[in-house]
């Protein structure tokens, strides 16, 4: 990183702050050279992602679209806004940093799935059935099931699991969330 007083090429970082929900990088510096202090930022190089859907279709990652998929499957549960939001930066992310420029809708499910799972069993059962396209009530109790089973899946305080889910629930969920993809 060139000095902007003396041009030269070396300095040392005095101090880094994450800025931007940690989307940059603030860094105070020292030429090494005239000691002059300056500031530089870096920034995550945004990577264009294509999503690979289950009928072989291409298109371009769509945080809005999968914004929109998680709000549906988390409505009524009280998480707020912001609090998808941050999901949803996180998640991109994750898909920026791990699968590259390519990623089929079926790993973005498994994904989004890890991250409601710690949010909401409600969530996480009402994208579930729709994402795994469940065939039936009784793919929907099994996946109940699993996750009753392994409450380690499940890290909701008991104080915020008001939310218990049955088929009845499930069914008016399905028509809500619709075809996330
Ligand atoms: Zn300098």
């Amino acid at each position: 990183m060139q000095c902007p007083y003396c041009q030269y090429t070396d300095s040392r970082v005095l101090e880094s702050r994450s800025t931007e929900a940690g989307q940059s990088v603030r860094r105070r510096r020292e030429c090494l050279r005239c000691k002059h202090r300056f500031t530089t930022y870096e920034r995550i190089e945004f990577v264009p992602v294509t999503v690979i859907k289950r009928d072989g279709k291409r298109e371009s990652f769509d945080r809005s679209k999968l914004l929109r998929g998680i709000v549906r499957a988390c409505e009524k549960t009280g998480i707020d806004q912001r609090r998808l939001e941050a999901l949803v930066d996180e998640i991109e992310a994750e898909v920026q940093q791990r699968f590259g420029r390519e990623i089929t809708s079926n790993e973005i499910g498994e994904l989004v799935l890890q991250y409601l799972r710690g949010e909401s069993e409600v969530a996480y059962v009402r994208f579930a059935s729709v994402y795994r396209q469940f065939q039936g009530i009784r793919d929907f109790v099994e996946t109940l099931d699993h996750l009753k089973s392994n409450p380690e899946l499940i890290e909701i305080p008991p104080s915020e699991q008001t939310h218990s889910v049955n088929s009845e629930t499930w069914e008016k969920s399905v028509l809500r969330v619709g075809n996330w993809e």
